[in-house]
Order: C-alpha cells, then sequence, then structure tokens
C-alpha cells in the first residue's frame, strides 16, 4: 500500500460556551495512530440521524421534527444510506454546528459517489441549519451524560486496543503484506447512530477515511472488533482500491475467475477477510475468547458459504498451515467453483 501522510493531532481543549458545562473539553482525543474522538457536534448529528431511522416517538424539543423530517427527506432524495458518506465524512474539522453550516455553504455544490450526483449542499445546509438552533439545549441537557457514557468506553478502548494497537496493526500488516500505513486514523466514538452501528467513509479532498462507531450497537468487546474493522477499512482507503495486499490480490484473483465486475462477492469475499483478519486480530492480541463480530451479529450467516469458505482458508493461513498465496487461491476457487 501506497500511505504517505503521518498526523499527531493533539486533544482540543476548547471550553464551550455554554451554562454549567463550560470547563468540558469540546473534544476528548488520545493522540495515537487510531485516535478515538469524543465530540459533541458528531454526537448532536449522529443523534438526529438514528432518530430519523428509528420508529420511536420523538424527544421533545424545539426544532427536532422539522430537523428530523428534513432528514428523513434527504434519505428518500439520496436513494442509498452509504451516499450520507458525502455529509457525515464533513463533520470531520468542525467544531460547531456553524462550523459545519460554513462548511456546507462553502464546499461544493454538488459530489459524485457510486456512479450518483449528490447535491451536497443542498442537503448539507438544510441539515446544518437545523442542528444550529439545537445545539446549545443539547450541549447543556443531553451530552454531559452522553459524553461520560462514552469517556467510559474509550478507556476500556484506551487501555485495550490504544495501548497495543502497535502489536495489532504488526499482526495485520504482516498478515495482509501491506506495510506501515503511517497513517493516523480518526475514529467518532458517538452514542447512537444508525444501523449497522460502524461505518467509515472516504474523505472528499485528499485520501484515508474517517471512521465513525456508535456505543449502541457495539456491546462489550464487539467495539473492540468494530473500531478496528473500520480503522482497518480507513488504511485500506489510503492505500487506494487497487494497492497491494490481500484485500486487493483477492479481487484480482476473482475478476480473473472471471466474475463479472458487478457481482456482489468481488465486494462480499475481501470484505469478510477483514472481518475475520478483525476478529482475529483481537483474539490473538486482545481477548483470546473474543467471539468475532460476524459471528455474534450474524453477519457471517447472511453471507452463507462465502463466510465459511474465507474464515476456514484465512484461518489456517493465521495458523501457519498455509501460505496467503494458497489461501487467497483456495478462497477465490472455492467460492467461484459453486
Ligand atoms: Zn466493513
Amino acid at each position: 500500500m501506497n500511505f504517505a501522510r503521518w498526523i499527531w493531532v493533539l486533544a482540543c481543549t476548547t471550553g464551550l460556551a455554554v451554562g454549567q458545562v463550560d470547563r468540558v473539553p469540546r473534544t476528548d482525543v488520545t493522540p495515537s495512530r487510531l485516535e478515538l474522538r469524543i465530540d459533541p457536534l458528531a454526537d448532536l448529528y449522529h443523534w438526529v440521524r438514528s432518530l430519523a431511522v428509528s420508529d420511536q416517538p420523538l424527544p421533545q424539543r424545539d426544532g427536532l421534527p422539522e430537523l428530523v423530517a428534513r432528514v428523513r427527506e434527504s434519505s428518500r432524495s439520496l436513494g442509498h444510506p452509504l451516499l450520507w458518506g458525502a455529509l457525515d465524512a464533513e463533520l470531520e474539522g468542525c467544531r460547531t454546528a456553524g462550523d459545519l453550516l460554513k462548511r456546507f455553504r462553502e464546499g461544493p455544490e454538488e459530489q459524485r459517489a457510486f456512479g450518483q450526483v449528490i447535491p451536497l449542499r443542498a442537503i448539507g445546509v438544510t441539515i446544518a441549519e437545523g442542528l444550529v438552533p439545537l445545539e446549545a439545549s443539547f450541549l447543556a441537557d443531553l451530552w454531559p451524560e452522553r459524553r461520560a457514557a462514552l469517556l467510559e468506553r474509550k478507556a476500556q478502548l484506551d487501555a485495550g486496543l490504544i495501548a497495543h494497537f502497535d502489536d495489532c496493526l504488526q499482526l495485520v500488516l504482516e498478515s495482509f503484506g501491506v506495510v506501515d500505513p503511517q497513517e493516523t486514523v480518526p475514529v467518532y466514538l458517538v452514542t447512537q447512530s444508525p444501523p449497522p452501528g460502524g461505518v467509515t467513509y472516504y474523505r472528499r479532498t485528499g485520501k484515508g477515511g474517517v471512521c465513525f462507531v456508535d456505543i449502541e450497537h457495539n456491546a462489550g468487546g464487539q467495539l473492540v472488533e468494530t473500531v478496528l474493522h473500520e480503522a482497518l477499512h480507513a488504511l485500506e482507503a489510503a492505500g487506494g482500491s487497487d494497492g497491494d495486499g490481500a484485500t486487493a490480490d483477492l479481487r484480482r484473483r476473482l475478476l480473473a475467475c472471471e466474475l463479472p465486475p458487478r457481482d456482489p462477492r468481488l465486494r462480499n469475499l475481501p470484505h469478510l477477510l477483514l472481518f475475520v483478519q478483525a476478529g482475529e486480530t483481537v483474539r490473538r492480541r486482545l481477548d483470546p475468547e473474543h467471539r468475532h463480530y460476524g459471528e455474534v451479529s450474524g453477519a457471517y450467516g447472511r453471507f452463507g458459504a462465502d463466510a465459511t469458505i474465507v474464515r476456514e482458508e484465512w484461518i489456517a493461513f493465521l495458523d501457519g498451515k498455509k501460505t496467503r498465496e494458497d489461501a487467497l487461491a483456495a478462497i477465490a476457487r472455492r467460492a467461484t467453483e459453486r
């Protein structure tokens, strides 16, 4: 992989200009290559995004029903949930809803993604305009409790995954056959977000990705694997999709088996490789009792035989029973001859 940048972002301790919480740090960040961020704007934004996909009654709050209606209308016009990435990724570097509004107003009118033209400015401005009047009451009423819960989970991650991240990353790099990415990955921990509760979006400008993981969908040890999984997506994004390494190698082998360009296996099998690698990395480096997220969430079941094939072959490689090349060749062969 061809990664280039190394960015250290230090903790931002700018105070809030709201009532009694003015001594609460605006953003909590641990300097690390895997940079966990706890940020009220990201939490407010994802709270509204998750309310928009919920069928529960909305909390009583001025302006909230109108904003949630705007988000739902925007979801209908976008068509696919992942297209929200063009908007969500703009949270990076914004401190307030006003910053986000300014970014959308001054940013590009449109963005192309997945063959679609996204009206970035029109949707972004309407959402951010709805967030601005909600922000002060969110910070005063809801944020202190939400921040405390996020800090508790962050402390667990700091003591486990973050403290041992270099070791975990080393195993991934050796397994995938890629060089050290020299890249910092931002992971925003939020209280709630739309399912499945973890997502990584490519940046509009520059390479790499930004990850959002919620603590609602990721209980206990699953949070560790989800954060690692999303970080691996971001590192892959930083290297480009046609770089070296196991996932790119597997895609090439699948194309060589003459799978049509839109065959879902071209996407699913490399993704399963990432699932298995993340689960095994947690199990081998952090917690021998860890059960894969794919197993606990039922994702492996939904992928059926493909998941079984990738697990069998990749774990045999990780156990030293076969080479990486033999494992990838076997995955491509077994998955395409069915
Ligand atoms: Zn994934």
